[in-house]
Parts: C-alpha cells; sequence; structure tokens
C-alpha cells in the first residue's frame, strides 16, 4: 500500500479518505515526512519557509457559545469580563506596530451585543487610522455567523456590509473539528459544519478573503478529522474564489472544562504531513508555534512552507499556550534544522 501511496504523491495523483488512513495509520514519521515534502515541493523550495510577526488581539472575553475546550471566554453576567474602546485596540495595535508587528488577528467571541455593523463600523475606523501599514484579520468565521445572526442578517448581507466598510479578510478561526458530532459534544451552540461553509462561502464571493483552520487533540476520532480534511477539499474545489492557507494547532487543555492531555509533538508533526498530502488544493500549509513552540518548526519538514511568529493571544495563553518572543532564537532554530526563514509581507486582497 505504501507502494502505491508513493506512486501517487509522485505523480500528482489525488490521494484517497482511505489512502490517507493508511498511511495516518501504518506509515512511519519519516515516510511522512517524505510523502508530504514531496506534495510541497511542488509549490515551495524544502529548504526555506516564509514567516510574519502576528498578534491577537482578543477585544472582548465575553462570549454566550460555551465551548467545552475553551478557557479563555466569560458570560456575560460573570465577573472579569472585558470589552476594549477603540482607542484601548488602537493601543495595542500601536504596541504591536513597535515590536515589528505585521499582521493583527482580532480575535473575541460570540458577544450578544456585537451586530455586523459594529464591526465593520469598527474594521472601517482601523482601516482610516493605519492605512495599509499593517494588514489584520477581522474577525473569525464562526463570529461572523453568530453575528449575522443577531443582526437577523443572511450572511450574503453580513459579508457585503463589511466588505462595503473596508474589510479584506476575516480567519476560518473557531473552526477546531468540522464534524456535527464532535461539534454537537464540545460546542452545541457554535455552528452545524454545513452553516459554516455557507458563511465561508458568503464571504469569499464577497470578495473578502478567508483562511481554513484545523485545531486537534480533544477527543476528536480519526474518522472526524478525516471528516473536516475532506469537507475542506471539496469546498476548496467547489469555490471561484480559493482559500490561500491552512493551518494546523493544538488544543491547549488547561483551565478548560473539557480538561485532557497534550498531544505529543510528533502525532502533531503525522497530522501535519497528512494534512499537506491530502489537500491538494491548498498551496500554503501554516504549522503552529504559537502552540507547538520550537517543535511547530519541524513542521517545515511535514509539509508545511508557512509560520507566523505570535507576540500575544490571550484564548490559547489561557490554555496553557506560552509564547517565545525571542524571535531570534526561533528563527535560528528554524536554521538549524535546514530551513531558511524568510519574512513575508501580508497577503494582498484584490
Ligand atoms: S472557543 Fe470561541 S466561541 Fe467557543 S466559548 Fe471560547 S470564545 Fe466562545
Amino acid at each position: 500500500m505504501l507502494e502505491i501511496i508513493k506512486e501517487k504523491v509522485a505523480s500528482n495523483q489525488r490521494l484517497s479518505r482511505d489512502d490517507v488512513r493508511w498511511a495516518y495509520e501504518n506509515a512511519s514519521l519519516p515516510e511522512i515526512s517524505s510523502l508530504a515534502s514531496i506534495t510541497k515541493k511542488r509549490f515551495h523550495p524544502e529548504d526555506s519557509a516564509t514567516y510574519l510577526i502576528m498578534g491577537i488581539i482578543n477585544y472582548t472575553n465575553i462570549c454566550v457559545a460555551k465551548c467545552d475546550y475553551c478557557a479563555f471566554y466569560r458570560l456575560p453576567h460573570q465577573e472579569g469580563t472585558y470589552l476594549l474602546t477603540f482607542n484601548q485596540i488602537c493601543d495595542r495595535i500601536d504596541q504591536f506596530l513597535e515590536i515589528g508587528g505585521q499582521l493583527v488577528s482580532f480575535n473575541g467571541g460570540f458577544h450578544p451585543k456585537l451586530k455586523i455593523q459594529d464591526y465593520a463600523t469598527l474594521f472601517q475606523q482601523i482601516r482610516e487610522k493605519y492605512g495599509n501599514s499593517m494588514e489584520f484579520y477581522g474577525m473569525t468565521v464562526a463570529e461572523f455567523m453568530f453575528s449575522c445572526k443577531l443582526s437577523k442578517l443572511s450572511y450574503e448581507e453580513g459579508a457585503k456590509i463589511l466588505r462595503e466598510q473596508g474589510s479584506k479578510w476575516v480567519t476560518g478561526g473557531g473552526a477546531e473539528i468540522l464534524d456535527d458530532a464532535f461539534r454537537m459534544r464540545h460546542s452545541p451552540g457554535k455552528f452545524k459544519v454545513d452553516d459554516y461553509y455557507d458563511a465561508q462561502r458568503a464571504i469569499l464571493d464577497a470578495k473578502i478573503g478567508s483562511t481554513a483552520t484545523m485545531v486537534i487533540g480533544f477527543d476528536e476520532t480519526l474518522e472526524e478529522r478525516l471528516n473536516h480534511l475532506e469537507k475542506l477539499r471539496d469546498f476548496q474545489d467547489s469555490t471561484p474564489r480559493k482559500l490561500p492557507s491552512f493551518l494546523l494547532w493544538t488544543y491547549k487543555p488547561y483551565n478548560t472544562e473539557l480538561g485532557g492531555k497534550e498531544i505529543h509533538a510528533t502525532e502533531y508533526l503525522r497530522w501535519l504531513g497528512i494534512c499537506r498530502i491530502f489537500l491538494d488544493n491548498f498551496k500554503t500549509i501554516r504549522t503552529s508555534v504559537l502552540t507547538q513552540n520550537e517543535k511547530g518548526l519541524e513542521g517545515l519538514h511535514y509539509g508545511a512552507n508557512d509560520f507566523d511568529l505570535p507576540t500575544e493571544d490571550e484564548v490559547t495563553e489561557k490554555a496553557g499556550a506560552t509564547i517565545n518572543k525571542n524571535f531570534e532564537e526561533i528563527l535560528e532554530q528554524a536554521q538549524k534544522i535546514g530551513v531558511t526563514p524568510i519574512k513575508r509581507a501580508p497577503l494582498r486582497v484584490q
């Protein structure tokens, strides 16, 4: 079976779900690395990778979704809630720019009072103040979905409002495992998978950029992981405007209701390699320094070609992530494993 898979990868044939299931369960780590590297080389050199400096600014921790894997949220009536003002957000952006930051990702929760127009106005004000000196992801697809419902708008209408007021990007964040059984176990109030893709499609159709993400290491089954990848690949095939990148990261279990243990880095690398060989319609596969630290760099030998140097993210830090802000040290580590890191600019949506 390995020879058949190798032959398919070498000749650029699409792998089936059964192929990658077999590879995940039977191939050695070096074999997966080798397969992923062959696929990666179709798009990128093996000995270099791109990166940028990214900060996740959490503008509110108020959320009513109650996902059991989340250590970040507070319900509206609980102590310790916050919602940053425009000036407070700008202060955070200024601090971020001072340390060379390039891309901000705004990430909050399902805030029961923030309508699409509120987001659109905020993002317009940020664009007016900062121009193109930095790029930003306005919100996650999950937040967009909730806010559209709250605003009694279709996804098409919500995306149009954002776009008309200058929004350029959202992220596919909040996807975790895109499988309805998984979602029923852990975040029944968040969304159904088909609904998520309806929102992604509306966003892309409105000429707003978006991304694909996946988080592993909860209690998801292999079939649930495969469902996530299969549906994503089908979606990417089906849409004329493509998602430019896929990011894989890992669940941090500390201080969460779900709890559990972190998966080992080798499991992360194994699955990252599987993602690269299966998602043949994604040019950019991103590895997670935020949740895997220096170990995440090894993902550059498992099909990834790009990474962030993170400056902050309260969501993952509350659940146990530790951020190394010594960027030189991280970049040296990339060199040590034979990869030259090249700083890139954020992508621009036309
Ligand atoms: S993961 Fe996001 S949507 Fe879920 S509870 Fe946390 S902040 Fe809310």
